[in-house]
């Protein structure tokens, strides 16, 4: 799908540098070529050039490099221009090129957006480049060059395919339902356990080899007092948190990012949860509810130097309400304050649930949380390993859903146009992930969270 617009964004980070670079997609980059270099430069060549203004004066000069169409990122004619890296030189050039008539600014992953349009990647190798520039640890930047590279939309389209073949199987026996003559009922079988094993092969591959691009919520709750904020500050290494002796100092939720060990997680410290009558405080046991139910993961802190019966009852009753929030969460229990104890700093499983003995003051302990956390949330250092979006996970739910309520109502009541519907909502579902059936409004998100000159 050509654009009839031509767009033009600076590509390198904007502020001073040895070297900034243009960059031009559309129909009319041909037209930009002729006017500020005076000549369309070789194809997929680095071509020494002047950049000229209106006045045929020369604004810098520089290298320059054409690619023409379909050959290039957004499959449209694309020029790139490498200056000087000053923004006055570069900002004289913008306005230079958007002096000639179609050209406009890009918006931010615009270049992105035109080459999913045209057909040069699909909606999670797109993502992948963003993750690319904006990952914070080096198993990231693998796992995105591996996602960039095809190795999840591969899974993807074979899902799709099987379900396109599925759904033809299924229409034709719509339509020529008197005409054709097979076992409809047995092609039906072939086409679910088919759909079945890829399915759970993309799922097992989900657990095994993706890394989540959005850090996971690591949420820490408990008492006043227990230690809530010495614990973010020291998993964080800053004094972001204020702590004091005083209950409900931390009357809001206070997020922070760490990275252990190469696992980014977004930290939550919360105001923790206790009957009180100021106003303020409510709302922020409130909220510190709410983001409990979006967490992946609770750090449960309470003072263990506080009469052990009183510790299991607290430690009860939060488990009691919890699973009312969110039955998926991860608890852990930090038993804080240690060092005032003679106990062992060390991590025990008492049923369910795993107890770490630490102390948020000296930090004695921290370690053995930090390497309990990595393996609780199955952080992997590996090879092979692709970004997924919660978005790509969550489709995949969608439409496994779908699929398992499918096949149950198929066995019950063999109604073909029921489940014709069925497989078009699964389509749907697993297209969005890769682009092909996905809302203008849902893409336009996605791209516009990407940065200027994507
Ligand atoms: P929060 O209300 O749960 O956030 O608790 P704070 O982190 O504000 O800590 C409450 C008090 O306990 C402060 O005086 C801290 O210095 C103290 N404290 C926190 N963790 C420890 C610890 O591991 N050992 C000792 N001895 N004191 C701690």
């Amino acid at each position: 799908m050509m654009q009839n617009d031509t767009i033009v964004a600076q590509v390198t980070h904007p502020g001073k540098s040895s070297v900034g670079i243009l960059r031009i997609s559309g129909i009319d980059a041909k037209q930009v070529a002729m006017e500020i270099l005076g000549k369309i430069p070789k194809p997929r060549f680095a071509t020494y050039t002047k950049f000229l203004n209106e006045n045929n004066e020369v604004l810098d000069q520089g290298i320059s490099l054409w690619f023409p169409a379909p050959f290039s990122f957004t499959g449209e004619d694309v020029l790139e221009l490498q200056g000087h890296g000053s923004p006055l030189i570069i900002d004289l050039l913008i306005k230079r090129i958007l002096s000639i008539k179609n050209i406009r600014l890009a918006k931010p992953g615009e270049f992105c957006e035109r080459a999913f349009f045209n057909g040069k990647i699909d909606l999670i190798q797109a993502e992948a480049i963003d993750d690319l520039i904006n990952s914070e640890t080096e198993s990231m930047v693998k796992a995105s060059l591996n996602s960039l590279e095809g190795s999840f939309s591969i899974y993807i389209r074979i899902l799709l395919k099987i379900l396109i073949k599925f759904r033809v199987d299924v229409e034709s026996s719509i339509d020529f339902s008197e005409e054709i003559n097979f076992d409809c009922n047995n092609i039906i079988h072939k086409n679910f356990k088919q759909l079945n094993s890829q399915f759970l092969k993309i799922k097992k591959i989900i657990s095994d080899k993706s890394v989540i691009r959005e850090a996971k919520k690591i949420i820490i709750f408990g008492p006043p007092n227990a230690g809530k904020s010495s614990l973010l500050n020291i998993l964080s290494s800053r004094d972001r948190a204020i702590v004091t002796n005083i209950p409900g100092t931390t009357r809001d939720l206070l997020y922070e990012y760490i990275n252990i060990n190469g696992f980014l997680c977004e930290i939550i410290d919360t105001a923790g949860f206790h009957k009180t009558d100021d106003e303020i405080e409510k709302i922020g046991i409130n909220r510190a509810w709410e983001a409990l139910n979006k967490s992946d993961h609770v750090l449960f802190v309470i003072d263990k130097t506080i009469d052990p019966k009183k510790q299991k009852e607290i430690s009860n009753n939060f488990i009691k309400k919890i699973h009312s929030y969110n039955n998926s969460i991860k608890i852990t229990f930090v038993l804080n304050k240690n060092d005032l104890l003679k106990d062992n700093f060390d991590i025990q499983k008492i049923g369910d649930f795993y107890f770490v003995s630490l102390s948020a003051l000296t930090g004695q302990g921290v370690d053995i949380l930090k390497k309990h956390l990595i393996k609780a949330e199955k952080y992997k250092d590996q090879v092979g390993l692709f970004v997924a979006r919660r978005r790509h996970i969550h489709q995949i739910d969608l439409s496994y859903f779908e699929f398992l309520k499918a096949q149950k109502e198929w066995l019950k009541y063999k109604n073909i146009e029921l489940l014709a519907e069925s497989l078009s909502l699964m389509s749907k579902s697993v297209g969005e992930i890769t682009g092909n059936f996905t809302s203008n409004d849902l893409l336009e998100k996605i791209f516009s969270t990407f940065c200027i000159g994507k």
